[in-house]
C-alpha cells in the first residue's frame, strides 16, 4: 500500500520516487499532465520541431543517478555540445561559449575585452565552487531539532571548507 504520496511528476519526483522505492517504501506519483518528466519533456513546439519545454541543458545530472536507474543500458544518449550555448545578437554577430574556456574568451572578446580577459578565471572559479557543491549534494543533512554532536563537527568543517573558498 501506498505510504508515500509525491504531486507532480517532474524528473527530481521521478527520481525521489525510484529510491523510496528501491529503499522499500510505496511511492505514488501524481502527475496532472499525460505524460511525465515536468520541463525536461520533449515536445514539438513547432511542426516537426522538438525540444525539451525549458530544460535544454542537462544540469546536474549525478554519475551515480545515470548508473542506478540504468539510463544509458535504457537507450538515454548524453549529447555534450561544443560549443554548450550560442546566442545570435540582433546585428548578426554571435556569441559561442565553448568548452575550452580560451576558445569561449575569444568569442566574448568581440563583445567585450574586459569579460573575456576574466572568463578563464571565471570558469576556474565555477569549477571550484562546483567541486564544493557536489561534495555537499551527497551529504545527508543534519537533523535541524536536535543535532548530533557529529554531526555539528561536520558542519563546521563544511563552513570551513566553504569560508576556505574566500
Ligand atoms: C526558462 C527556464 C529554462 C531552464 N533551462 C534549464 C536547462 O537548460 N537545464 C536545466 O537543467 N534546468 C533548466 N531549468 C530548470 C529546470 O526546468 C527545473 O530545475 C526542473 O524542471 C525542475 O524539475 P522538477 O522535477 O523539480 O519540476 P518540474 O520539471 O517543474 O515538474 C513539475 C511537475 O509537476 C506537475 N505538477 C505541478 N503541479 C501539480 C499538481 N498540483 N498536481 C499534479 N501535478 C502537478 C507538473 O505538470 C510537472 O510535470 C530551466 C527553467 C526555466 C524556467
Amino acid at each position: 500500500m501506498t505510504d508515500i504520496i509525491i504531486i507532480g511528476g517532474g524528473h527530481n519526483a521521478l527520481v525521489a520516487a525510484f529510491y523510496l522505492a528501491r529503499g522499500g517504501r510505496k511511492p505514488l506519483v501524481l502527475e496532472r499532465r499525460p505524460i511525465v518528466g515536468g520541463c525536461a519533456v520533449t515536445e514539438e513546439f513547432a511542426p516537426g520541431y522538438k525540444a525539451p519545454t525549458l530544460a535544454h541543458a542537462l544540469g546536474p545530472l549525478r554519475p551515480s543517478i545515470v548508473r542506478d536507474l540504468q539510463l544509458e543500458t535504457r537507450g538515454v544518449q548524453f549529447v555534450r555540445p561544443d560549443p554548450r550555448l550560442l546566442a545570435v545578437a540582433a546585428d548578426e554577430r554571435a556569441l559561442a561559449l565553448w568548452n575550452d574556456p580560451a576558445r569561449a574568451a575569444e568569442s566574448i572578446r568581440a563583445f567585450s575585452a574586459k569579460d573575456a580577459a576574466r572568463y578563464p578565471e571565471f570558469c576556474a572559479t565555477l569549477a571550484r565552487l562546483g567541486a564544493f557543491l557536489d561534495e555537499l549534494l551527497t551529504m545527508t543533512p543534519p537533523s535541524i531539532d536536535a543535532p548530533s554532536a557529529g554531526e555539528l563537527w561536520e558542519l563546521i568543517k563544511t563552513g570551513r571548507r566553504f569560508r576556505n573558498h574566500g
